[in-house]
């Protein structure tokens, strides 16, 4: 192969995220910035994730950007051909063990391609891949590390081992998570409000277990972040300053440069653009469908690519979501019930018909943009929270795990923006709440409030004094020097 000389005066970056939908999307928009600002970069999906990243939009869907390069190594898991979701656990244990063997490797093999390849000269790992750790020192590279969800969510995974020290967990049985015990207030938690609860903090304290695998995983992947050279995270100061103030105290240094999305929207070049990141085929016929929509006037429904739930409670929202008559955009994933197909009743499809559409998964930023989206009901994870914040849109609130519950608890209180739907969901207050959402007064005041986030946001990703804009230009002048 012919030496590029262009190529070689690169700097290059190893961008590897964790792999599910939530990291790969903030993860590829980071990458493509880099790209952007002169980065020669290494994109590393699991073979897994990367055969459906191919399936969703065509073989050749990832080619043809110069100098923008997909790598995989293998998960370790057994092999599959799903579509779905990989179970949580299974991937978390995999990171911990699997990963570290295949990605020296690849940058041993990336290492010694000189001169069609530049020289690796840093990796830009998502956090909770924290065997990326041992691969810097093995190579001698700095390690930027990429929180992708919010720093509120950090701070509350901080809580883990000061939780267990101080007695709050693990629970002594799990009817402590119905029985009041969850609303105990934690009043020492260094930027957080002294009303925090712990039912606010990262699901996976809700375990009997001191040994319970999640809890601890978290609670060590988030003590391995100071090994980091610098941490990122996809957020702007002006929606937590207080929180980001706290993790800089424990994590220095510190740059809040999100949402990435919208920085990496200023960037005119239509192939880099191209390169999608989503995991499942979009349906983009729901845009054409919401063009027919008045302004305001449609809930959008969606709880992301983990979120699983019961039958009953699918039912429970399609009769709340029919019984409030307005018009809905539900996206069902087809792994929504776990193994088995989510079947909906047929009163229910023939009811809303007229109304409303049913897809199985969308182009969400988009959708979040339209005019006709009046209200979302999420699951609250981060990209979804800073979507609808960036599309001005209110939220109801059905945290299914991780940092949902912390997204959750602050899109109601601090930012004004949500409200929150129990757990335990009926079509009753499903309906109440979608009706108030989209007619009530509570609903007009959140949604003022967050078409003023909007406007902060996008003041944020603006030059020459928004703090997200400004942070990222520091970054690359005093770390990422670009060429
Ligand atoms: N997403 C999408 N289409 C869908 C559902 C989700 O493009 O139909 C994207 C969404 O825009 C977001 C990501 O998938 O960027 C989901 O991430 P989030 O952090 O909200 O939740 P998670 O899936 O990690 O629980």
């Amino acid at each position: 192969m012919a030496s590029n000389g262009a190529n070689y005066q690169k700097p290059h970056a190893v961008c590897i995220p964790a792999p599910a939908q939530g990291h790969i999307t903030p993860m590829l928009q980071l990458a493509k910035i880099l790209h952007h600002r002169g980065f020669y970069i290494t994109f590393v999906n699991t073979e897994y994730n990367h055969r459906r990243l191919l399936k969703s939009r065509g073989p050749n869907s990832l080619d043809g950007l110069p100098d923008f390069k997909f790598e995989t190594i293998p998960d370790g898991l057994p092999p599959s051909d799903a579509d779905s979701t990989q179970d949580i656990i299974a991937v978390c244990d995999a990171i911990s063990k699997n990963f570290i063997g295949p990605y020296s490797a690849l940058l041993s093999k990336l290492q010694n391609s000189a001169p069609d390849i530049p020289p690796v000269s840093c990796l830009v790992s998502d956090t909770v891949m924290t065997f990326t750790h041992e691969a810097a020192e093995q190579f001698g590279l700095p390690n930027v590390l990429f929180w992708t969800a919010s720093a509120c969510g950090l701070l509350g995974f901080n809580q883990f081992r000061p939780l267990i020290e101080k007695g709050y967990i693990p629970l002594k049985d799990m009817s402590q998570v119905t029985n009041g015990y969850l609303e105990t207030t934690l009043d020492w938690i260094p930027g957080m409000r002294q009303d925090i609860r712990l039912r606010d903090i990262p699901s996976f304290i809700r375990t009997t277990s001191a040994d319970d695998f999640m809890l601890n995983f978290l609670a060590n992947e988030v003590e391995e972040i100071s090994k980091g050279t610098i941490l990122l995270l996809n957020t702007f100061e002006e929606l937590e300053h207080d929180s980001l103030n706290a993790v800089s105290g424990i994590y220095p240094p510190v740059y809040a440069i999100g949402p990435v999305s919208l920085l990496l929207d200023q960037i005119e070049d239509e192939k880099l653009q191209s390169i999608s990141s989503s995991l499942w085929k979009e349906d983009t016929g729901v845009v054409d469908w919401l063009n027919t929509k008045e302004p305001n006037s449609v809930v959008y429904v969606n709880f992301g690519s983990i979120t699983v739930m019961t039958a009953n409670q699918l039912t429970e929202f399609a009769w709340g979501l029919a019984n409030s008559k307005k018009p809905f955009l539900w996206i069902i994933r087809p792994d929504i019930l776990g193994g088995d197909s989510a079947v909906l009743p047929p009163e229910f499809m023939t009811e809303i018909e007229e109304r409303s559409m049913i897809a199985s998964w969308c182009p969400q930023q988009q959708v979040l943009r339209h005019p006709a989206i009046g209200g979302f009901l999420t699951h609250s994870g981060w990209n979804s929270t800073l979507e609808s914040i960036s599309g001005g849109v209110p939220v109801i609130c059905w945290p299914f795990f991780g940092e949902q519950q912390t997204n959750c608890r602050y899109s109601c209180v601090e930012w004004g923006i949500g409200m929150e739907i129990d757990n335990d969901v009926k079509r009753n207050e499903v309906e109440a709440q979608v009706r108030e959402l989209m007619e009530g007064e509570k609903g007009q005041k959140m949604r003022k409030k967050a078409q003023e986030w909007k406007i902060k946001v996008e003041a944020s990703i603006t030059g020459p004094h928004g703090s997200s804009y400004n942070n990222l230009e520091k970054l690359f002048k005093e770390i990422l020097p670009s060429s």
